[in-house]
């Protein structure tokens, strides 16, 4: 058996060698037991090892241990503080590191074929947002009627069938205009006082669904004497990594890399505003990509690339910058935030419910998982954490703030799913903070 985490050993993705180390990590974690309530992938383990006379995880079959994969949404959560966690170097010291382990299995199911058939399909449509999202806001009437039709239905099935997009979960619509058209089509901007440069990386989400988020975060940008441009790097290639394709991953990694180091070079900072996009930006990527510029630009880009309340919180508590806190809009009296898990396992704390305290608001925090990751949680058979957004959601319905905020779009849509809110991100309640109308 070999403990490996890096993509280019031949033992990576060897199917016997993946599978022996499952079982051991598994016995391990079997043994502690704490990260039962994370997330799906801890119960589902549990369960089956509860369930055998003689509980013994080299006893579990391939199948189940590809149901445990399965529930991985990817939030590193359980590597923090993790008591039998590997050394610094992933060196075989009896240690585990579950996170990385999810991608090494992926990548094996993957390369020998146990996705399934809508799971293939899911890794050629689904896992390339960036295009579906292209052809999707050329004819958004057509695309959002076909995305809107309810949960379960007939035609849900076909487009399941046709794209490996779960038929039961809630589907985000398109926007009639890409957000990167709408930033060059707008007037110049002359800004007031010119503070920073950032070059915001919008992420599939924003450039073609949730338009209106990138569209707040540059007006709070500009009224704060921030220059925006627009990336010219595509997706950040999440859904690839996830669905295990780790070749078109690398592919996508080092254009990105290429691109986005570039941009910093000239003079700017990338901000990111969907948490999981952001992670593989500055943490996946660099593990990814093979050649030596690339891993350079990746180290250049991990170090200057923000998450979109992050940045602005980062330059507040500076001593050369003064953010506006002039909040004459609306300000909820008490807002829930919902911690998004990759936010929480970086443990520097939560740039989002900070931001938004500025405006004098009472923040609640709610710790709870949502139950899904990116992309490819909306995957046919991602669904698997419902339950964990179901009990999510009945928190949010329970809290006192009049506003539900989240640092992630897709659990936005999960959570409105399962509960009477639909959260918002923290840079769309500064926005209507400073008065600045929502656009859609
Ligand atoms: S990942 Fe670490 S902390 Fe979590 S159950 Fe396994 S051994 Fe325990
Ligand atoms: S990375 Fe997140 S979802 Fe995956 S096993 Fe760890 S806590 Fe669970």
């Amino acid at each position: 058996m070999t403990i490996t985490y890096d993509p280019v050993d031949p033992a990576y993705t060897d199917e016997p060698d993946v599978r022996r180390e499952l079982a051991r990590t598994h016995e391990v974690c079997h043994g502690c037991r704490r990260c039962v309530g994370l997330c799906g992938v801890f119960p589902t383990l549990f369960d089956m090892l509860d369930s055998m006379a003689e509980p013994a995880a080299d006893l579990l079959t391939p199948a189940q241990q590809d149901q445990v994969v399965d529930a991985c949404v990817h939030c590193t959560l359980c590597a923090v503080g993790c008591p039998n966690e590997h050394g610094a170097t992933g060196a075989s010291d009896g240690g585990v590191d579950v996170p990385r382990l999810m991608l090494r299995a992926r990548a094996m199911q993957f390369e020998h074929g146990h996705l399934g058939a809508t799971g293939r399909m899911a890794a050629r449509v689904l896992a390339r947002p960036d295009k579906v999202g292209r052809v999707a806001t050329k004819v958004p009437a057509l695309a959002n009627r076909v995305v809107s039709v309810s949960n379960g239905s007939r035609v849900r099935g076909v487009l399941e069938r046709f794209t490996g997009a779960s038929s039961v979960r809630r589907l985000g619509t398109f926007a009639t205009e890409r957000f990167s058209d709408w930033f060059a089509d707008r007037p110049t901007i002359r800004l007031q006082r010119r503070q920073a440069a950032v070059t915001l990386f919008p992420t599939c989400i924003v450039e073609y669904q949730a338009t209106s988020i990138g569209k707040d975060l540059v007006k709070v940008y500009e009224r704060n004497g921030i220059e925006c441009s627009v990336s010219a790097a595509r997706c950040c290639g999440a859904p690839l990594l996830h669905s295990g394709d780790i070749e078109a991953f690398a592919e996508v990694a080092e254009e990105n890399m290429a691109r986005l180091a570039a941009e910093i070079r000239a003079g700017t900072d990338i901000v990111v505003p969907q948490p999981a996009c952001a992670h593989v930006l500055t943490v996946d990527s660099i593990e990814y990509v093979t050649s030596e510029q690339a891993r350079r630009d990746a180290e250049l880009v991990a170090e200057r690339t923000f998450d979109a309340a992050g940045y602005l919180m980062t330059l507040h508590r500076g001593d050369h910058y003064v953010l506006d806190t002039d909040f004459e809009g609306a300000v909820p009296q008490r807002i829930t935030y919902q911690a998004s898990s990759l936010i929480r396992a970086r443990g520097d704390g939560f740039p989002g419910r900070d931001l938004m305290r500025l405006t004098g608001a009472r923040i609640d925090v709610v710790h709870e998982p949502t139950g899904i990751g990116g992309i490819w949680s909306m995957r046919a058979g991602g669904d698997v954490g419902d339950a964990i957004t179901q009990r999510l959601a009945e928190q949010l319905d329970a809290a006192p703030g009049e506003v539900v905020v989240s640092d992630s779009h897709l659990a936005s849509l999960a959570i409105g799913e399962h509960a009477g809110v639909v959260p918002q991100h923290p840079l769309q309640v500064i926005a209507r903070a400073y008065g600045i109308p929502e656009e859609t």
